[in-house]
């Protein structure tokens, strides 16, 4: 019997994920460090277990079904269970001129946004959840934004980031809905603004901040919230 309990993180190679990794292998957790990029992911699996991390690699392109499925079986050969999923991986698609300007709409960075943010979670979410279902206190953490906030409105105009979030927000509140009755305990987390390579380095909070409100949800009581969507202040208004 396996009692380490396992963490898929998806882009775990760098930003937010890569602290996101870190912080769940810290608290004993094994991580399957899912990345695209082979050298990328390898070089985060070696930064991890020179910090202690019980690390290792899973290829995973979260927008292919191939990809998806052989990252299911990896950690089902690897580890037999999954015990926390963290839907990490997210692009901001392209922003140059005028790309994200609802009046002027790029439809085809609209598409490949939702293809990463949305369709991506909703496709990684449904290979692993058998896996999830093994586990004794399973949590799925989507990595949303205040940008996705109908009520906020904050951040700049970018009409395909901020819906892709929001969309991924609803998409949460669904799974909720439809595992309330389950062991499955789902939730969006807001990172902050965080200096990563998403925002160009150019932001006030740490990757480590920005992990922090994931790693939390990632590890809820089992009678912790389920379907809401929050940040280190608490709730986030959707
Ligand atoms: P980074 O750009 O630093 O990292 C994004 C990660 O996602 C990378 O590992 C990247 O891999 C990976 N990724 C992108 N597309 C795919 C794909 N198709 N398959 C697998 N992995 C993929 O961004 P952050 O760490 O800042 O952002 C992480 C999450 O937090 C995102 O969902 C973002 O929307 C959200 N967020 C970030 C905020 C911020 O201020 N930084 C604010 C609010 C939300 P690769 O290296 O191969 O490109």
């Amino acid at each position: 019997v396996n009692d380490t309990k396992t963490a898929l993180v998806t882009g775990a190679n760098k930003g937010i994920g890569f602290a996101i990794a870190q912080g769940l292998g810290a608290i004993g957790f094994t991580v399957a460090v899912g990345a695209r990029d082979d050298a990328r992911r390898e070089a985060a699996v070696e930064r991890l277990r020179a910090a202690g991390v019980d690390a290792f690699g899973v290829a995973l392109d979260v927008t292919s079904d191939v990809s998806v499925a052989a990252a299911a079986a990896t950690i089902e050969r690897t580890a037999e269970r999954l015990d926390v999923l963290v839907n990490n991986a997210g692009i901001s698609g392209r922003t140059d001129g005028d790309a994200q300007d609802p009046t002027t709409l790029d439809l085809d960075v609209v598409r490949t946004v939702l293809e990463t943010n949305v369709f991506g979670v909703v496709r990684v979410t449904n290979a692993m959840l058998p896996l999830l279902s093994r586990a004794g206190s399973p949590r799925i953490v989507n990595m949303s934004s205040n940008m996705g906030s109908l009520t906020l409105r904050t951040g700049p105009v970018m009409a395909a980031y901020a819906p892709s979030k929001s969309m991924l927000n609803s998409v949460t509140a669904q799974y909720a809905r439809r595992l309330a009755d389950s062991k499955v305990i789902v939730n969006a987390a807001c990172p902050g603004y965080v200096a990563t390579d998403f925002t160009g380095f150019n932001a006030p909070r740490t990757p480590e901040q920005g992990a922090a409100i994931a790693i939390r949800l990632a590890t809820l009581p089992d009678d912790g919230p389920r379907g809401g969507f929050f940040d280190d202040e608490g709730t986030v208004p959707w």
